[in-house]
Parts: structure tokens; C-alpha cells; sequence
């Protein structure tokens, strides 16, 4: 004896909308979340979940970042799961960008400060 799976009755109906496939990775919709320029922890910490666990494209992403970085890193960005300084050292335990964004918080005080 079989299982039997249903699916909704509107998935059988000859003209019954379609779900929408997916316009891109999420970091091409929102590229600032993917920037260490932009944001903070929250957002590189959800940037980073989503390149690992919902992009279906990390492979391929990888690959790209190691064809067109073979003996660098990329900077500032957040790249197939990976977070780069702004020097391009990678950002590999998540104390390594708390420490991070906290340097960035300080620099950027500092530097509201001088503006005044
Ligand atoms: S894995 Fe690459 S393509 Fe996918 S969201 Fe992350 S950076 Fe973008």
C-alpha cells in the first residue's frame, strides 16, 4: 500500500496561478545586507544563514569567488557565506565578527564625532 500525497485542489486546475520562481539570489535584491559597509551583526549573521541554508546557488557562488579571487580575498562583502574585512581577511567564527562590528561601531562613533 502506497502513500498517497495530496495536493491542493488549485495545483490541478489547468489555469491555476503558478508560484512565482525566485528573481535571483537574495543578495542581488538586497545587496547592502550583504556589504560590511552597511548594517551590523543582526544583518551579516542573516545574510551569512541565508547564503549557507537557502541559497541555491552557493555552490556555483564559491566557485565564481575562487575563480575571480585565486590568491586574494574579496573585501568588504559577504561572499557565499563568507564575511571579508575590509582589508579581505575572512571573518570565520561568529566571535570574529562580533569583534568586527564592534571595531566598526567604534570607528563609526569616532567618526560622527570628528563630523560634529
Ligand atoms: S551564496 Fe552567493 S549568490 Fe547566494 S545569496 Fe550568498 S552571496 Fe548571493
Amino acid at each position: 500500500m502506497g502513500t498517497h500525497i495530496s495536493r491542493p485542489a488549485a495545483d490541478l486546475r489547468p489555469n491555476a496561478p503558478r508560484t512565482q520562481p525566485p528573481l535571483g539570489p537574495a543578495c542581488k535584491a538586497d545587496p547592502e545586507s550583504w556589504s560590511l559597509d552597511h548594517g551590523g551583526l543582526p544583518d551579516w549573521l542573516r545574510a551569512i544563514r541565508i547564503c549557507v541554508t537557502g541559497c541555491p546557488l552557493v555552490q556555483q557562488c564559491w566557485e565564481a569567488r575562487n575563480r575571480l579571487y585565486p590568491n586574494e580575498h574579496p573585501v568588504g562583502v559577504i561572499w557565499a557565506g563568507t564575511a571579508y574585512t575590509d582589508t579581505g581577511e575572512p571573518l570565520l567564527t561568529q566571535q570574529a565578527l562580533v569583534e568586527y562590528a564592534s571595531d566598526g561601531n567604534c570607528r563609526r562613533r569616532q567618526r560622527r564625532t570628528v563630523a560634529a
